[in-house]
């Protein structure tokens, strides 16, 4: 259970190790599953204090380059049980704000890191940043009991999904897919894969692992704006 707490008081506790979307994976001993969360230990200055997790304090470290070995996100997230998307969604997302922010975005100088908040302050000028949550949307359209689906050049072979993209500024949450299904992707819905909708709904639904982003998600019915 993830207790959303940093604890920055301690000095001592379990370790994620984390570059870009990859976690390393936990010397395995006995019968234990594989976890990214590495044995009790003392943290470095370099550590980040993230979470507690069945209320052992966690830290997260940051490294410039992944080894051979560490797994990336969403495989961590194929392989574990749902009871661990929250730790490694905070995880990924922790980590993707360090990475993007370790010089201040007004005027180019190393940023320092706070201890009793999630917050990169620069010295020099007094800018301070904080986690940023990207809202985005995910959309299934529907008509009769056919659904639309998508795919982008980048996924493996026989990968369809929802439409989903991120929100401009300005722009309302629910406005953005249904312009698109009006006007920009209308001519799709005669050509595009369609497949009998699965009833039943993800155990994943209300976790989102990947990093930056806010997402809700919506259902539009065809014919019916
Ligand atoms: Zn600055």
């Amino acid at each position: 259970m993830l207790r959303r707490e940093i604890p920055h008081h301690e000095q001592a506790g379990r370790v994620i190790r984390l570059s870009r979307s990859l976690l390393a994976p936990a010397p395995l001993s006995g019968s234990e599953e594989l976890t990214p969360l590495l044995p009790y230990q003392p943290w470095t200055e370099q550590m980040q204090p993230l979470c507690y997790w069945h209320d052992e304090p966690v830290a997260l470290l940051v490294e410039p380059q992944a080894e051979s070995g560490w797994i990336d996100g969403r495989q961590w997230m194929s392989e574990l049980s749902t009871a661990w998307f929250s730790l490694l969604s905070t995880a990924l997302q922790v980590g993707a704000w360090l990475e993007n922010h370790r010089f201040c975005g007004r005027c180019g100088t190393p940023a320092t890191k706070l201890t009793a908040e999630f917050a990169m302050h620069c010295n020099a000028c007094g800018h301070r940043n904080y986690p940023r949550i990207s809202p985005c949307i995910i959309t299934l359209v529907t008509s009769g009991e056919a659904m639309l689906l998508a795919r982008s050049p980048r996924f493996p072979p026989g990968r369809y999904s929802t439409l989903a993209g991120f929100i401009e500024p300005g722009s309302r949450r629910k406005r953005p897919s249904t312009v698109k299904c009006s006007r920009k992707w209308a001519y799709i819905l005669t050509s595009c894969v369609t497949t009998r909708a699965r009833h039943g709904h993800s155990p994943f639904a209300d976790v989102w692992l990947f990093r930056r982003g806010n997402h809700s998600a919506y259902s539009h019915r065809w014919g019916r704006d």
